[in-house]
């Protein structure tokens, strides 16, 4: 089995049945380092739905993706074995079902494979987390881009929207707080009582202006390293400016550029990233595939920040 993305100088990229980065689609239970996964379950937004389409659009743009990295210097794919293993079984209308769901199916796919998850709503990060950090055996690093804290409280009395993944992270002890890092936070917020947790439990919360008045360089050194046990990258497509991704269910103005966020990824040292995933792509709201093209290539920085 080969695990290399379908050539664009023999088959034209406009062409062929999309999966991601127009690798082999395989079953989970084949050999391979990482799997490309969808988890289209949107149940958990507040706001713009349709979440639930941003795998296949994602899919789609990322006939564009490529396998060398030019300022790493590296061959993605040479280096590592990766497949696209479909989408994960979800509930559309069922947020606990959907839960048990994706923390079974990431559950036994992270005892033997890193994986890369593309929602969906932010509200998936929870079962992801849980399955990633019980196949790691410890509470795990969390690095969290985001325009919000998503630390909020029970909305409508419903605890598991897709602002609330990462309190419940903290409360059932997926993370370790001390050890996260929060990139491309802004305000407003609902209350000056939404940073309470975050100062509570020592999240590293930085916002937009910590990184636009020092400049973008200066910023990047002020940043962690991860070099103990293991990390995950959770990457809400929010935290962009709305004018570098207008396809999302939640914007916020002033946020980051895509080469921000893309300098941010590529500087930040990981020795071990066992898994991520890019939420909160929402199509019907993407103009010329700019949101799509922007989650492509946080995929490919994962992966390579895997390799
Ligand atoms: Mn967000
Ligand atoms: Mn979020």
């Amino acid at each position: 089995m080969k695990f290399t993305p379908l050539s664009g100088r023999e088959f034209p990229r406009f062409s062929a049945i999309k999966t991601f980065f127009r690798l082999p689609h395989v079953s989970v239970n084949e050999k391979f380092d990482v799997a490309l996964v969808g988890v289209p379950y949107d149940g958990g937004v507040s706001y713009r739905p349709g979440a639930r389409f941003g795998p296949s659009h994602v899919r789609e743009a990322s006939s564009l993706g490529r396998g060398f990295h030019w300022s790493r210097g590296v061959s993605l794919f040479e280096n590592l074995k990766v497949a696209d293993v479909g989408d994960c079984p979800i509930v559309p209308i069922d947020q606990e079902k959907t839960y048990a769901s994706i923390e079974k199916f990431f559950g036994a796919l992270a005892k033997t494979k890193k994986f890369v998850a593309v929602g969906g709503d932010h509200s998936i990060t929870l079962p992801l987390l849980r399955a990633a950090k019980k196949a790691a055996g410890e509470p795990l690093n969390l690095i969290h881009f985001d325009a919000h804290l998503d630390t909020y409280p029970a909305a409508w009395d419903c605890e598991y929207h897709h602002g609330a993944f990462l309190r419940h992270a903290v409360e059932e002890k997926l993370i370790v707080p001390k050890q996260s890092l929060q990139i491309g936070l802004r305000g407003p917020l609902a209350g000056g009582d939404d940073l309470d947790f975050v100062k509570k439990h020592g999240l590293r919360a930085t916002t937009v202006d910590d990184l636009k008045s020092v400049g973008l360089k200066k910023f990047i050194e002020t940043l962690p390293n991860f070099s103990k046990g293991s990390t995950y990258v959770t990457f809400d497509i929010d935290c962009l400016d709305p004018a570098f991704a207008p396809g999302t269910g939640t914007p916020v103005v002033g946020g980051l550029t895509t080469y921000e966020t893309q300098q941010i990824l590529r500087s930040l040292k990981i020795k071990n990233l066992v898994a991520g995933d890019i939420v909160e792509v929402c199509p019907a709201y993407d103009q010329s595939d700019i949101t799509a093209l922007a989650a492509v290539d946080v995929m490919f920085e994962l992966m390579c920040l895997m390799s």
